[in-house]
């Protein structure tokens, strides 16, 4: 694979698919058992890109995506990045006040979306002025890639590292959801990243397609495996059994995990059942990954299972354990090259030495461009250096290993997923006798996190534990929902200043 220095993404890809043999496939459906292949992909994302163009989609609009992953997913991505315009992918489980809040700023002109999501899509559209045109990948999609109607060639654009690629969601490290703005100098930077020694991938390499394409992990591992023509099976939804079946039946060699999935893996019955020796190395990112569990899963497949750190505001991953080197037992292993990482003090701003734990920050050509629409919020995540603060607290050893520890920022991960307190917070408070709320992250060894509500309640009041629960639930996707439970509290901890002082409610769990 080369190293795209002066191409943008529209020329890699294009050339890269165009190259492929016709028979070459991309993509499978463990579920139904469909496929598409390099050559349908390429065909689809040229028609995709000349009926965008037809539309008046032209570099620096946005294309949004809401769908689960499917064959498909990756045509209208293609599409955009031959036209220079932006894609905005978001959870398919986004209820309609959600995805009114994530597309607020981006304002895509166009959605993608499924027959699952399309009453979301077109009441949204009946909210907003900004969504022109809808396509229904089971729908009027069709027609476009029935039709004869193509992109003849990709246009050159200039200085294109610097342009926005893609708007990713992100809780951000303190209050409500943000979008996070991706270049194709940082999309670049990453898919460089993702090879020898830090992951082998080669045009025999089979993934399983289960982490959702709308996040970092997805997406990246998804374009990457593309430009080594490689192939993904797709599992919408994780399920034991076809997930087992996948890894036997196509012999897989890597598995990219996360730490819910670790757990399965680790130990659920039904994994003894197939023969899984085909597995080589495991790679576990999104969330930390229990000692306990990395110890059972590196004896059970005889391998190293590799703990990698990364955040969608660094586009990718940005300290892993590498290929051929055996990992400290918890490290998240060492710096990416290019990627400079520094420990600092969160209250003095010194930059810390080997063994004294501050806040993980991240400086290179991966770091964000910023939050859209947010420069307050830009400027309290990326310094006057370039350092891009975290919100998460390590250090590293005398020998460079570096290590998690605990977590500065606000945010709850419940299975590798992002939950923003304050967003769960503000839907609490919308409760006609809820007076205040906290929400916090109650530690959970199958899902890592859970998030869990204290609320202050009107006195006198019948509002129950269950009647929170399901109110949130009614508003909100489903793994934002109170799985951590509620209790009822007199009074919140709060500074001085009214700050809310998590810390204090974690202590109470
Ligand atoms: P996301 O942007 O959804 O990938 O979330 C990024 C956040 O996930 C990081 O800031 C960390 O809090 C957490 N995270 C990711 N990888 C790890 C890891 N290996 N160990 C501990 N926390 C992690």
């Amino acid at each position: 694979m080369e190293s795209f220095v002066s191409q943008n993404l529209g020329e890699i890809f294009y050339q890269n698919l165009k190259a492929i043999d016709a028979k070459t496939i991309a993509m499978i459906n463990k579920v139904n058992n469909e496929r598409i292949s390099y050559r349908e992909l390429f065909v689809a994302s040229l028609k995709t890109a000349r009926k965008l163009k037809d539309m008046g989609i032209k570099e620096g609009d946005v294309v949004g995506i809401v769908s689960d992953n499917r064959l498909e997913y990756f045509v209208p991505i293609f599409a955009c990045f031959y036209l220079s315009a932006i894609v905005h992918p978001t959870s398919s489980s986004y209820l309609i006040s959600e995805l009114k809040f994530a597309y607020r700023n981006s304002k895509p002109k166009v959605i993608f979306t499924s027959n699952n999501n399309i009453r979301k899509i077109i009441e949204l559209q009946s909210y907003t002025d900004y969504l022109k045109d809808i396509i229904n990948f089971d729908d009027n999609y069709l027609d476009i890639i029935n039709g004869d109607a193509i992109l003849e060639s990709i246009e050159k654009f200039s200085d294109c590292d610097r342009k926005t690629a893609a708007i990713l969601n992100s809780s951000g490290t303190t209050g409500q959801p943000k979008a996070v703005v991706i270049t194709q100098g940082n999309l670049k930077f990453t898919m460089n990243h993702l090879k020898y020694p830090f992951i082998s991938y080669s045009s025999d390499t089979v993934v399983i397609g289960l982490m959702p394409f709308y996040h970092f992990l997805g997406l990246l591992q998804t374009i990457t495996i593309f430009n080594y023509r490689a192939k993904i099976v797709l599992l919408p939804k994780f399920e034991p059994v076809p997930f087992c079946e996948i890894i036997e039946e196509y012999k897989l060699s890597f598995l990219l995990i996360v730490p819910s999935i670790g757990d399965f893996l680790a130990k659920h019955p039904i994994v003894d059942k197939y023969n899984l020796k085909s597995v080589k190395d495991i790679i576990c990112a999104g969330a930390a990954l229990g000692y306990e569990i990395q110890t059972i899963l590196e004896k059970k497949f005889n391998c190293a299972v590799r703990q990698v750190y990364g955040m969608t505001e660094v586009s990718g991953i940005a300290i892993a354990c590498v290929l051929g080197k055996k990992c400290k037992p918890g490290s998240i292993g060492t710096p990416l090259s290019d990627v400079e990482i520094a420990v600092i003090d969160s209250q003095t701003k010194n930059t810390l030495g080997a063994n004294e734990p501050g806040e993980i920050c991240v400086k290179g050509d991966l770091v964000m461009k910023e939050y859209l629409g947010n420069a307050e919020a830009t400027r309290a995540t990326i310094d006057e250096r370039g350092f891009l603060h975290t919100g998460d607290i390590g250090y590293f050893d005398e020998e460079g290993y570096f290590f998690i520890i605990d977590r500065l920022k606000d945010l709850i991960k419940y299975k590798s997923f992002q939950v923003s307190p304050v967003e769960l917070e503000d839907v609490l408070r919308s409760h006609n006798v809820i007076v205040d709320a906290g929400v916090v992250g109650v530690p959970d060894q199958r899902a890592g996190e859970l998030p869990m509500a204290f609320v202050v309640k009107v006195k006198n009041s019948k509002l129950s534990e269950q009647n929170v629960i399901d109110y949130v639930a009614e508003r909100i996707s489903v793994q934002k929902h109170l799985h951590g439970g509620v209790r009822f509290i007199d009074k919140l901890p709060k500074s001085s200043t009214g700050k809310l002082l998590r810390k204090q409610l974690r202590e109470m769990i």
